[in-house]
């Protein structure tokens, strides 16, 4: 058996501040994330794809324009959190601290199976890039495919 992706990668220019970080990223500053969605299958459809690609983008990379491009993440635990809110609209209150890992973890976990219900797309890992030498990868466990 074999893993086929179609996998599509998307830019953000949002802002994060990680609360209880004790180095620089406790303060507010931004990054222009890229954001990697695989969707994976066993099999490829009737004119061999997993996926068309202008699905992945109109879908997942349009939620992130959204919700996240421009936008500053704020943990909802954070306890600036109200005060930060009140500095501008695009402040996204988040429920999770916006590391890169709980940003491709929420992705992947909650984000892209609300957004493809009912298709039988399967998005399978999600890399979040926040600087061209760190990312972070979130993957579901997958028995179908032996991993
Ligand atoms: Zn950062």
């Amino acid at each position: 058996m074999v893993k086929i992706s179609a996998i599509r990668k998307h830019e953000i220019h949002t802002g994060h501040r990680v609360y209880g970080h004790d180095g620089k990223c406790q303060h507010l500053h931004g990054h222009s994330y890229i954001i990697h969605f695989y969707c994976s299958s066993t099999e490829l459809d009737a004119i061999g794809m997993v996926v068309d690609f202008g699905i992945i983008k109109s879908t997942l990379c349009q939620w992130l324009d959204d919700n996240y491009d421009h936008s500053m993440l704020i943990w909802e635990k954070d306890p600036l959190a109200n005060e930060i809110k009140k500095l501008d609209s695009k402040v996204q209150i988040v429920p999770y601290n916006p590391t890169a890992e709980n940003i491709a973890q929420y992705l992947l976990t909650q984000i892209a199976p609300k957004l493809l219900e009912g298709s039988k797309i399967l998005v399978t890992k999600v890399i979040v890039e926040e600087t061209l030498k760190c990312r972070a990868e979130c993957e579901l466990f997958q028995p179908e495919f032996g991993i």
